[in-house]
């Protein structure tokens, strides 16, 4: 999740920092091969020589791409610092003015696919700030050096494919089709294979276009969201506050249960209330484990984990839509004073606990839920709150433990 939330702050500042910058097609013999091996399988998709000669041909490898498909950076941001530029007073006035600037545009879409219009434009600031940052690499040559190697040569070429079906089918040049280094594009940086299954001509003029149509940007969205199971006048999930004795072993975003068995366990609102009934299962979330905010989390929350797969993400969208139909900010506040782990640390928290015996899973760097799982066992056997976040405190117990194991 961090991992993912700081590419996420690199695509932002490589949006912001870089134009496309190509070296020409004779100053890399082995790309250049790549991208005249790559025609026939263009070919064989159903791209005409024309189009692949006008996206492709003075396509170079951009080094930036490749340099920041390689970065793995080495100190992530703590969510809290995530979350307030993500849900910052200025995203949410932006918001606010959009939303009533723009109702003409937003309601119709809203009723339209049955997605709240705040939820549509929180997507909106979070991917683009407003269309502020859409992304300035040619997107062809963004995904030629990601299709041509490094680690996401798998996600890539389908996706170059896919551009070059998006080019051939909207009729763009191929100069306008300009995206992050990633590949996503647009007002709310979709993703090529994206658009050609789910993209829409929000404001009827017969065209699709992402980039300069806010109405085509947010219904397409919307009818993304809506197609990923998007429960109208059901709530994303709420902050809750947990009872002192609370057992964290089951509080895990990638576990769910019914909300009578939190209500049992003693999970209010954060005025102190009974939670409100709901047929549906939620899970626990506690971005920052038991120190930080707690919240629970329905079916909906899920749906945004599908436009974009880190809590961290679904949580500033939800949270940011809240704030943007008049709600508060988070009740509790965030341990400011932990400092995540960097990734030479969380690798020495995976291999302390792999040499005590626990299952971590692979050794990556990443803290996913069998880390969890393995530290919050840890943590029960020695009778601290089981809530599988990973702080230096825990990382020098443990490494102690298993120097001495
Ligand atoms: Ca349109």
């Amino acid at each position: 999740m961090r991992l993912i939330a700081a590419t996420i702050l690199a695509m932002i500042l490589a949006a912001h920092g870089a134009a496309a910058q190509g070296s020409s097609p004779g100053e890399d013999s082995a790309f250049a091969r790549f991208v005249s091996e790559f025609r026939a399988t263009a070919l064989a998709s159903g791209i005409t020589p024309q189009v692949y000669n006008a996206a492709m041909g003075k396509v170079g490898r951009n080094q930036r791409v490749a340099d920041l498909n390689l970065n793995q950076p080495e100190f992530a941001a703590p969510i809290w610092s995530y979350l307030d530029s993500a849900v910052s007073p200025q995203r949410i006035a932006d918001g606010r003015a959009v939303i009533a600037g723009d109702a003409a545009i937003l309601a119709p879409i809203a009723v339209k696919f049955g997605v709240p219009q705040e939820i549509l434009v929180s997507i909106w600031g979070n991917e683009s700030d407003y269309g502020r940052s859409m992304g300035r690499f040619n997107m062809f040559e963004a995904l030629a050096t990601l299709a041509y190697d490094g680690p996401r040569t798998d996600y890539a070429r389908p996706q170059l494919i896919a551009a070059l079906k998006m080019m051939q089918r909207e009729k763009y040049a191929a100069a306008d089709m300009t995206s992050s280094w990633a590949g996503a594009f647009g007002q709310t940086q979709f993703v090529p294979t994206t658009f050609l299954n789910q993209a829409v001509d929000g404001d009827g003029d017969g065209k699709i276009d992402l980039w300069n149509s806010v109405a085509d940007a947010l219904a397409s969205t919307a009818n993304v969201i809506s197609a990923a199971g998007w429960k109208n006048g059901k709530p994303w999930g709420y902050e809750v506050v947990l009872p002192k004795d609370f057992d964290y072993a089951d509080a895990d975003v990638d576990k769910a249960a019914p909300l009578a068995i939190w209500m049992k366990r003693g999970v209010k609102t954060t005025a102190g209330e009974t939670l409100p009934p709901d047929d549906e299962p939620a899970s626990l979330y506690l971005p920052a484990g038991a120190r930080g905010p707690a919240f629970l989390a329905f079916a909906n929350f899920k749906v945004i984990l599908k436009y974009n797969n880190a809590a961290s993400y679904a949580l500033a969208v939800c949270l940011l839509a809240d704030q943007l139909k008049g709600a508060a900010g988070i009740a509790a506040q965030w341990p400011r004073d932990e400092q995540p782990l960097n990734r030479d640390e969380r690798l020495a928290l995976q291999t302390a606990l792999a040499s005590l015996g626990y299952d971590i899973g692979k050794i990556d760097g990443l803290i996913g839920s069998k880390s969890r799982a393995a530290l919050r066992a840890w943590q029960e056997k020695h009778a601290l709150p089981a809530d599988g976040f990973a702080t230096e405190n825990l990382l020098t117990r443990l490494a102690v433990e298993a120097k001495a194991d």
